[in-house]
């Protein structure tokens, strides 16, 4: 019994099997090859396995339009976040009116897919920025990215020899399919996803306890594609997860599994795209906290939870939980949020960002009521490490 349908209906496998794939080989290195960027390469990546399904390659200009403007593809289904494979002036020519590229991680390297192309169009940066991350500052990380890719995009469908390769996580790099076959091994039916960047402190580790509470199961799945550059790193962050695994989740309740994506910091859209992917995944519930996908003040607090009442009921199919910021009380003696705790905040056990990280830098535990002490550990070895 399968948790929840994909989005769409139809969960994708865009890999070709092993009788197609000798053919495709052999066409791919007679083809125009095309390097694909990190970011690009994780959308491929998740196309490739379903976890953008119903998508089957990288978007055309009317789906383009369609899902800056309505968060809608032009056939109706909910999407909030272009997908698609830019190609620079040069890159455009040298396809030179070809129906199919190969798609390459750098120059000289093996085909890992071929691109039937549909159609070549100009991005329309200042819209995508404004619909996209809600402005054109530059100096916002996902408009910045988005000022160096190329000014065309090039559409069509997707047929995947490999998966890019990973010598990272690999254990952790279940695909949809893979997820889905877990949670029905496990005999969850309902299982709420936890989409994260960074190390868990008690805080979020309350909030997923608290979904855990109503549901069968859950799926911590940090993000392991490009984040920004002061982000901490996915292997310090999976040493954290491991640690707060060995010693406070039950084991046949929650798991890890990593989570391809890039991060594009596009706030409430991101909210919405990561809740479609997760429920590709298999995952019925999806925690949404404060300030989802955010970056600096671009966007406001709740703006993420809200942009969910945008949809009709069940338009998403998977269910947002909304949380609040939550935090230790010592009147309380226990994890609380605003909604529960009737203290003030000289009861309660909050620390800045900025706070925890110079605590971390030098060499100093935050409370163990912010951080478990394993994890705390762990980030000040990593700190040392880093020389930061
Ligand atoms: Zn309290």
């Amino acid at each position: 019994m399968p948790t929840i349908e994909p989005h769409g209906g139809t969960l994708r496998n865009l890999l070709a099997d092993a009788t197609a794939a000798d053919a495709l080989r052999d066409e791919a290195r007679q083809l125009p090859k095309l390097v694909v960027s990190p970011r690009e390469l994780s959308d491929l990546e998740m196309l490739a396995v379903g976890a953008l399904s119903p998508l089957t390659g990288f978007q055309g200009e009317a789906d383009y339009h369609s899902v800056l403007e309505t968060m809608h593809l032009s056939d109706g289904l909910a999407w909030s976040i272009p997908v698609t494979l830019s190609v620079d002036d040069d890159g455009a020519h040298r396809l030179g009116g070809a129906d199919a590229v190969a798609l390459v991680q750098a120059d000289g390297a093996e085909p890992l897919a071929v691109l039937r192309i549909t159609e070549l169009f100009s991005r329309e940066r200042a819209k995508e920025a404004k619909a996209v991350f809600g402005t054109e500052d530059v100096a916002h990380p996902g408009v910045q990215a988005l000022h160096e890719a190329g000014d065309r995009c090039v559409a069509g469908s997707l047929e995947v020899l490999k998966l890019p390769p990973h010598d990272d996580f690999v254990e952790y790099r279940l695909t949809p399919a893979e997820t889905r076959a877990e949670f029905e091994r496990r005999g969850w039916r309902t299982v709420v996803g936890f989409q994260t960047r960074n190390p868990i402190h008690r805080a979020h580790e309350y909030l997923q306890k608290c979904a855990l509470e109503i549901v069968d199961g859950l799926l911590v799945h940090p993000l392991v594609g490009a984040t920004k550059a002061d982000d901490v790193p996915p292997d310090v962050r999976m040493r954290c997860y491991e640690a707060l695994f060995g010693g406070y989740y039950p084991k046949d309740r929650a798991m890890v599994s990593v989570f391809p994506a890039a991060m594009r910091y596009a706030g409430p859209k991101e909210a919405i795209w990561h809740a479609i992917c997760r429920k590709n995944y298999g995952c019925t519930h999806f925690i949404v906290g404060r300030d989802h996908a955010g970056v600096g003040d671009y966007y406001g607090t709740y703006e993420a939870q809200e942009i969910f009442e945008r949809f009709e009921p069940g338009e998403l199919g998977i269910t947002p939980l909304m949380f609040e910021h939550s935090f230790w009380c010592n009147r309380c003696e226990g994890m609380a949020s605003p909604k529960t705790c009737p203290h003030g905040e000289e009861d309660r056990v909050s620390l800045s960002g900025t706070k925890v990280r110079e605590m971390l830098r030098n060499g100093e535990r935050p409370p163990r009521e912010f951080s478990r002490p394993e994890v705390a550990d762990i980030l000040i070895d990593a700190m040392r490490g880093a020389g930061a």
